[in-house]
């Protein structure tokens, strides 16, 4: 029997040194297949799968609505964060679900009497300006007309009532049709919007032409079954977060990460007992965790799934203040192949700023990988550019930094009720990376490659490999890290991205 080469994971991670991403390499595998033979599909939670491993941090530089939208268009999923009001996070979260649709069950319905300012009002606050119009202005009453766009853009008059510039000859749908059927028809009719109403010409949804192009440009988009975008947020396990969740359920999100530095807490721990007993519908993420104890507890509370990291992340300072936290790679490892028996994905948060770090920390089990710095220097992250020594940035703060406690983001650390604050974070910025539509796609051919080059083509596959041992690893000294990187030459150019 030929011997084997390189390590399996539990002999390069069983040992009294944490491992970093930059401190192991992966053995090249057999390749008979081409990147695009690759499926990143990933299991999120128990109960959703996204398309592609990539998710982005709930941190008040990284995701809003924006970055949640593009980049569940792009097949993965934003955790919208809250550092901000109840009513802020839930408008965000509105305003990722309203983004695309199949049937709109709750359109913005007006009435005859109502102006063109009202639609101006709308457009402002939405987006949207195809508006369906009932006898009264309410969804459920009798459809008598339609304004869009084209109905008012030329008129200067914006007090005229809608009766005087609404359509009546409508095309509409009767209740019950499907999905690809209201579809065929949307396309046949060359209109914008489907109104579907009942046997009595009631209002019952909407549909929007547009949704259809959005589908055909985005393929992998992660979608839930009214076809709407999926979105996360964060709470946190204060008592605030009951009505917070309320809110957040109502509006439609699809996940809820409790976000707290050491996960393994009483308040978690009931926090998610909550979650489960009144909303068992809804998956939760718990974390953070990068222990064997930590993960028991909070599987047996319910969790499903967990969220991995303490101290790897970019603008974090808690291994060095609170000398608490683990190596990434060892956390990584340890927390997946202990979750793995319950079924359990894992999410490896903080730390990857490469497209080898995420191929690393899905390589060592992970489902998928949360990033904050990588996407925080984006179009779509909030915050504006500005320029520091010529260069484009973007401002990003860790959520225990000072000025981010300040605003209201200690509830993670549980320092909300100290007098003094001390910082696990810092504040910076990130230079600028474009367009996540740009990026995003760059990340998932670069991982197709670092699958190709494994000689895997699925997470499922590589997750096989990893336990049965035939994945292999090595360590690699600081000599080999340089070697690993570019040397010795006297000048380059770095691409733009990594
Ligand atoms: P409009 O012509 O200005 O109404 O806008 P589009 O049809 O180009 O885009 C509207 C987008 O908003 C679509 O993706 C809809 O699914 C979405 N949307 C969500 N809620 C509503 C709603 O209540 N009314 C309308 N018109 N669109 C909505
Ligand atoms: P756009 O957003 O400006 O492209 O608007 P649409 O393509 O939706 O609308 C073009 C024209 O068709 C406008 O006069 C609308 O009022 C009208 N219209 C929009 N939807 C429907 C519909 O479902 N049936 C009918 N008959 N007319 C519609
Ligand atoms: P990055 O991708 O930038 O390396 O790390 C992002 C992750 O760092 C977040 O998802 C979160 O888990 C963690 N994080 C965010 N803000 C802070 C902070 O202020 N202090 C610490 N310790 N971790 C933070």
């Amino acid at each position: 029997m030929k011997p084997k080469d390189g390590y399996s994971a539990e002999e390069l991670l069983n040992s009294t040194q944490g491992l970093s991403y930059n401190d192991f390499i992966i053995l090249p595998g057999y390749i008979d297949f081409n990147p695009d033979d690759v499926d990143l599909e990933t299991q999120f939670t128990r109960n959703l799968k996204l398309k592609r491993p990539l998710v982005s941090s709930p941190m008040d530089t990284v995701t809003e609505s924006k970055m949640a939208i593009s980049l569940a268009l792009l097949g993965g999923i934003g955790i919208i964060h809250y550092n901000n009001t109840i009513e802020e996070q839930v408008a965000q979260v509105r305003k990722v679900k309203r983004f695309e649709n199949g049937f709109i069950t709750d359109p913005v319905v007006l009435s005859p009497e109502h102006t063109i300012a009202h639609i101006d009002e709308i457009k402002e606050k939405f987006g949207f300006s195809g508006i369906p119009i009932t006898v009264d202005g309410n969804l459920g009453s009798k459809l008598v007309g339609i304004v869009t766009n084209r109905d008012i853009d030329f008129e200067t008059d914006r007090s005229k009532k809608l009766k005087d510039v609404m359509t009546t000859d409508l095309v509409t749908a009767k209740v019950g049709i499907t999905l690809a059927q209201a579809n065929e028809l949307l396309k046949k009719s060359k209109k914008g919007k489907l109104p579907i109403v009942d046997d009595e010409g009631k209002l019952v949804a909407l549909m929007s032409r547009n949704d259809l192009v959005t589908n055909r440009e985005y393929p992998f988009a992660s979608k839930d079954t009214n076809k709407q975008l999926m979105v996360g947020a964060a709470i946190s396990t204060k008592d605030e977060s009951k009505e917070r969740l309320q809110e957040l359920v109502k509006a439609g999100v699809n996940v809820v990460v409790i976000d707290a530095a050491q996960g393994n807490s009483i308040y978690q721990i009931e926090m998610i007992k909550y979650i489960k007993k009144k909303y068992p519908e809804l998956d939760v993420i718990a974390g953070n965790v990068v222990t064997i104890e930590q993960c028991e507890n909070l599987i047996k509370a319910g969790a499903d799934a967990l969220r991995i990291g303490m101290g790897p992340g970019s603008i974090c300072t808690t291994q060095v203040t609170m000398a608490v936290g683990r190596a990434q790679s060892t956390a990584v490892y340890r927390c997946s192949k202990f979750a793995k028996q319950y079924n359990i994905p894992t999410i490896a948060d903080g730390g990857i700023a490469t497209i080898g770090h995420i191929a690393k920390a899905l390589a060592l089990g992970a489902s998928t990988a949360m990033m904050g710095s990588m996407f925080a220097g984006t179009e779509e992250a909030p915050g504006e550019y500005f320029y520091e020594n010529g260069v484009r940035l973007k401002r990003y703060r860790g959520m225990a930094s000072l000025e981010a406690m300040e605003k209201g983001g200690s509830k993670r650390y549980f320092a909300e009720d100290s007098k003094i604050l001390v910082a696990q974070g810092v504040s910076g910025a990130v230079v600028d990376k474009g367009s996540m539509f740009d990026y995003v796609p760059y990340l998932v051919q670069g991982l197709k490659h670092a699958f190709q080059d494994m000689g895997v083509r699925t997470i499922k596959e590589l997750h096989e490999k990893l336990y049965k041992e035939e994945l292999r690893f090595e360590l690699r000294s600081l000599s080999a890290q340089i070697e690993g990187g570019v040397h010795t030459i006297y000048s380059y150019k770095e691409p733009k991205y990594l």
